[in-house]
């Protein structure tokens, strides 16, 4: 009987393997009947077959929270492979659930050569006959507060820093000022440090990110993970509004530089604060003085880590320091149609040169005299 039976199941899991890609845990025990169970199955499989083709079924997609659900399970992409081999990882159910009426948590591990690629779960409503998928990031905070400062919607689990959030709120009302752009609704969840952003959005290991933790995130259209619960995403924000005005194209020494000095450094000091432009500038000067030998060009060429001695570690970047001095410059002499040119001005250090000697007239051969020469001025 017991051979029976367990040739019986074999067959089952075949017969589910050959209708689906995504595969199914032989450990798999759900409360669910089979015939619900094979529903999700076959839903979840469509679900990521569009992700994996770039035609997602709008019909599969929760219309609550649409577009951050599109955006999020865009991402979801089956991990790639670290060499050639193409789908590396391949996507098993290994948790299925009831968390209410007619609401599933699907947990999916990407595995491929005994390693693991990524674990997430998905939240699955059963409505009317289909199947609809969410991401559960709303189930996940369903008992934090929430706070609307301006047009920021903070959510956080126990106290924010009103002060930040106002500053946050102050800056994404000049950007948009500046740059002739309307004032942008925003999400902001307060995350402890960039393995709680994975974990809120339903991610419990990913690969890629492992260890990582001195970073926030944005998922389209307007929401928000903080950087080691900074309130103020100013950073991150300023980029989302230059996308608009560059389109794909973008400058990473300009953007940061204004980013630098229009919000902040975005990654966190070795006290866990968000430095702002002035007191990085500060350290670049007390770094000068300390290393005579040091040229301003190579620190903007080589980027090192050379302000860690003063608490500002990467990722923190002084490449970004110097571009916000000569930024802050352009945007002193030339307002905001040197910003513009900046923002516009196309990807590579060598376009970047080619503005600033038009803007400037600084180049790579008076590179050091001239950043020195504004490092160093009175009232800089
Ligand atoms: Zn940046």
């Amino acid at each position: 009987m017991k051979i029976i039976l367990l040739f019986m199941f074999s067959i089952f899991s075949w017969m589910i393997d050959a209708q689906t890609k995504l595969e199914i845990s032989k450990n798999l025990h759900t409360v669910f009947s089979d015939s619900i169970k094979d529903r999700i199955i076959m839903s979840l499989d469509d679900l990521f077959t569009g992700i994996d083709n770039g035609n997602m079924s709008i019909n599969l997609i929760d219309n609550d929270n649409f577009d951050f659900n599109r955006n999020y399970f865009a991402n979801l992409k089956e991990p790639g492979s670290k060499d050639t081999t193409e789908h590396y990882f391949k996507r098993r159910l290994i948790n299925l659930y009831p968390v209410a009426p007619s609401s599933f948590m699907a947990t999916i591990a990407c595995i491929g050569n005994n390693e693991i690629g990524k674990i997430f779960t998905i939240l699955a409503k059963q409505e009317n006959d289909g199947i609809i998928f969410t991401g559960p990031i709303k189930y996940n905070t369903k008992y934090w507060k929430t706070k609307q400062i301006g047009t920021i919607t903070y959510h956080y689990p126990d106290t924010i820093n009103m002060e930040k959030a106002e500053i946050f709120n102050q800056k994404n009302n000049t950007m948009a000022l500046k740059l002739h752009l309307p004032v942008m609704d925003l999400e902001m969840y307060m995350c402890a440090d960039y393995q709680e952003v994975l974990q809120l959005q339903g991610c419990c290991y990913d690969s890629d990110f492992n260890g990582m933790i001195n970073t926030g995130g944005i998922v389209d259209p307007k929401t928000l993970f903080s950087v080691m619960k900074n309130e103020d995403f100013s950073h991150g924000i300023f980029h989302k509004y230059a996308a608009n005005i560059r389109g794909k194209v973008i400058n990473i020494a300009a953007e940061e530089g204004i980013a630098y000095v229009w919000g902040n450094a975005y990654h966190a000091d070795i006290h866990g604060r968000v430095p702002d432009q002035p007191e990085l500038v500060s350290a670049l000067r007390q770094y000068i003085k300390a290393h005579p030998e040091v040229n301003l060009s190579d620190l903007f060429n080589e980027n090192p880590d050379a302000l860690a001695e003063y608490g500002y570690p990467n990722p923190i970047s002084v490449k970004a320091v110097i571009s916000g001095i000569i930024c802050g410059e352009v945007e002193k002499q030339k307002g905001m149609d040197g910003i513009f040119k900046l923002i516009k001005c196309g990807k590579g250090d060598e376009n970047y040169f080619e503005c600033i000697s038009t803007l400037l007239q600084i180049n790579r051969k008076n590179f050091d005299e001239k950043v020195y020469e504004l490092l160093f001025r009175k009232n800089g």
